[in-house]
């Protein structure tokens, strides 16, 4: 009888400890679909939760198709931290817990360009994590927000967190904006519109090489392009790591200016803060190159 009871005790304590493991202590998971977001994530969460990436920074998040492994760590996530702006929307459509950071924006401040035209949500460009403000000022909340709704004993740590997070990229806000000031007027080159934000609300025209997602432009497109350029101030040429080149390659030499690589999607990189700054970089040698 005795023996019974206490079999009885520990199997009622097992269960209770299954009980609060499962529900209270277990780490909650989080999926981000581009890597930006998951080194925000990663940095604001600081180690209490398991946060998984979606699409490798290497791949083309306008392309990207979720495998059979990657819709289940989507069904096992807590919260999925999504873009939104048709960039990741289909594939997301039937789970629930989804962030959309670009939906927190202003639309006044969204604008639209040729080759994302054919994009589910309108015509709008979605790389809004390429704005430092943007990410200060509504996309780093709104994900601060979310990661303390799905673990409040974090709460503090993740404010804290967030405040440094924004508080830097505040700093590189205000040195994109000193070291692009003076090219108002001025055209940019890039292979595909990504930091279409950055430039075009500093008063720079981004002309784009492609005419959609990776088709290569029309020799043309290239032709108008040299044109448009002859007649302004170009501040640079850029292309991103995944890039095809080839297009990029010939407008260089037309120009007779280097090209340079920036990047969208933090390729070599382990923070946010350190994406732009090798993206400041960048434009800094190219501004040097022109004058
Ligand atoms: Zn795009």
């Amino acid at each position: 009888m005795r023996n019974a009871l206490l079999f009885l005790l520990v199997l009622l304590l097992n269960l209770f400890l299954l009980f609060l493991n499962t529900n209270t202590f277990a780490t909650k998971k989080v999926v981000c679909t581009l890597n930006p977001y998951f080194l925000i994530v990663k940095e604001i969460s600081a180690g209490k939760l398991d946060v998984g990436l979606l699409i490798k920074p290497g791949a083309n998040p306008h392309t990207f198709s979720p495998t059979v492994s990657d819709a289940k760590m989507l069904s096992n996530a807590d919260l999925i931290v999504a873009n939104g702006l048709g960039l990741d929307n289909a594939y997301l459509k039937n789970y629930k817990n989804v962030l959309y950071v670009a939906e927190k924006i202003p639309k006044k401040f969204l604008k639209t360009d040729k080759v994302h035209q054919d994009d589910e949500h309108g015509n709008v460009n979605p790389h809004v994590w390429l704005y430092p403000q943007f990410l200060a000022n509504y996309i780093i909340p709104a994900i601060r927000d979310e990661l303390s709704r799905i673990d409040p004993s974090n709460a503090t740590l993740y404010r804290r967190n967030a405040e440094k997070l924004i508080g830097e990229l505040n700093n590189l806000d205000r040195r994109f904006s000193k070291l692009l000031s003076s090219f108002r007027g001025s055209v940019v080159i890039l292979e595909h519109p990504s930091y279409f934000y950055l430039f075009e609300l500093s008063g720079i025209q981004l002309l784009s090489l492609e005419e959609g997602h990776g088709k290569q432009p029309s020799p043309e497109k290239i032709k108008s392009i040299i044109k448009t350029v002859k007649e302004k101030n170009l501040l640079g040429i850029f292309v991103g790591p995944q890039f095809n080149k080839s297009a990029i390659e010939i407008i260089s030499r037309e120009l007779g200016r280097n090209y340079h690589i920036l990047d969208p999607l933090g390729y070599n990189v382990s923070t946010i803060g350190e994406l732009f700054q090798n993206a400041y970089k960048t434009l800094e040698q190219a501004v040097k190159e022109e004058k």
